[in-house]
């Protein structure tokens, strides 16, 4: 098995939706950046990308083209998992820690997790997601996100039973 660590922060801005984990919340200011600003989206990328020592995010899909401008960073995400995939891996599970002022996190972890295991077809209990806020550390206009995942070799679980997130 191999372990991956990601973490990412964007700066909050007035005037963009805020999307965290693939899910628009509702608050005044989204996150700033040359994508959609998905900071955890960011992290759980970095961590998939790590763990099969791929190049990073800001490498492959870099902020200067304007081919990323405003993307959907679900897009990011795939990739780093169909990198996942051609090295051989399969995600056994991933773990989060969000650090931002507001909006709080808890009401909507329902919604991200789940959004976050039907984009990498893995069932919610295997992703963890927490938020913190920036005690003392003076980053109250940005949102932080740390990401750690762990990949197994697909050929060891051959009869490995399907996401029920797939079995529509
Ligand atoms: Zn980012």
């Amino acid at each position: 098995m191999r372990i991956g660590y990601g973490w990412d922060s964007h700066e909050f801005k007035s005037g963009v939706p805020l999307k965290i984990g693939g899910v628009t919340l509702d608050h005044p200011k989204g996150l700033g950046g040359h994508s959609d600003g998905d900071v955890l989206l960011h992290a759980i990328t970095d961590a998939l990308l790590g763990a099969v020592a791929a190049p990073d995010i800001g490498t492959l899909f870099s902020p200067s083209d304007p081919k990323w401008k405003g993307a959907d960073s679900a897009v990011f995400l795939q990739e780093a998992l169909k990198r996942v995939g051609v090295a051989g891996f399969q995600i056994e599970n991933v773990d989060s820690t969000l650090i931002l002022a507001a909006p709080k996190i808890g009401p909507h972890t329902a919604n991200i997790r789940a959004r976050v295991a039907e984009l990498l077809q893995i069932r919610p209990d295997r992703i963890g997601i927490k938020a913190k806020t920036p005690e003392g550390i003076g980053t109250e206009n940005a949102a932080i996100a740390h990401a750690i995942v762990l990949v197994e070799t697909a050929s060891s679980k051959p009869r490995r039973k399907r996401p029920k997130s797939t079995r529509r």
